[in-house]
Order: structure tokens, then C-alpha cells, then sequence
């Protein structure tokens, strides 16, 4: 029993609550050069655990500017098999992706900074697991 196991329970049991699963994760077209992107790369940050195993705690600032941001929290985490993501914010409301989103993945995709639990074994991915596909808009998994 790993110390986190609390925590992955409460993520579960907060996810099992909620009407309809948690949505996928789908990397829009190009995101590469979204402002998103950009600005989850250079902008001053904090990421923090959360009081459970499935969410972050985000602050983000902006380009051009010392200033952090509006508190995110921010769900990323595996489930069913899926990378599964939401944020509290406007952009992910209107665009299902946003800049707290695209910063957590660059975390842990690009800088292996971050580890993303699995809700279904308990396990924490630092890297992207060979079995998880993270699909790009209009992308379809392969067989
Ligand atoms: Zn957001």
C-alpha cells in the first residue's frame, strides 16, 4: 500500500460522483503554436499537488508579466485507460484546452516534472506509458 493510496481514493470516489466520465483529453489541431502553448511555457508558474491523487493545483501568470494568475484546479489524470483532463477556467469551457492544461502536459510529456496517477491501478506515470494514446483533433486511435 503505497502512502498515496488515500488520496487515489478520494479521486476515484469523487470522479465515480459526477454524471458521465471525466472528458478525454484531445490535443487540438497545431496546438504546438496555440497562445496556450506558448504561454504555458514561458509565463511564471506553480504546480501543486492536490488533495487528491487525480488534480493539480495551478497557478499561471502571463507572458508579460511578473504576476501569477487565477488559481486553477485541475484535473489530469489516467482513468479507463484514457488521459483524462478538465480545468475550471474560461478557455477550457469555450475550447476544451487551455494554457493550465497545456501546462501540465508540457510537464509531464516534455520535462517529466510531474507524475500522473492511474485511477484504475494506483500507479503514478512520469512518462507517458506505451498503451496511453493522447489523441490530436481528428486523429483516430490506432488499431
Ligand atoms: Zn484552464
Amino acid at each position: 500500500m503505497s502512502s498515496d493510496s488515500h488520496a487515489v481514493d478520494a479521486a476515484r470516489e469523487a470522479i465515480d460522483k459526477r454524471v458521465g466520465a471525466p472528458p478525454r483529453l484531445v490535443l487540438p489541431e497545431k496546438f504546438e503554436f496555440s497562445s496556450s502553448w506558448r504561454r504555458a511555457q514561458v509565463a511564471p508558474h506553480e504546480v501543486g499537488p492536490s488533495r487528491d491523487a487525480a488534480h493539480f493545483d495551478v497557478v499561471l501568470g502571463y507572458e508579460d508579466g511578473d504576476d501569477l494568475g487565477d488559481h486553477h484546479r485541475v484535473l489530469f489524470a489516467i482513468e479507463n485507460g484514457a488521459l483524462r483532463a478538465e480545468c475550471s477556467c474560461k478557455a477550457w469551457t469555450y475550447r476544451d484546452w487551455c494554457a493550465h492544461v497545456a501546462l501540465l502536459y508540457w510537464k509531464w510529456r516534455a520535462l517529466n516534472e510531474i507524475g500522473v496517477t492511474n485511477l484504475d491501478t494506483d500507479e503514478t506515470h512520469h512518462s507517458r506509458p506505451y498503451w496511453l494514446f493522447v489523441p490530436a483533433e481528428g486523429e483516430e486511435e490506432p488499431l
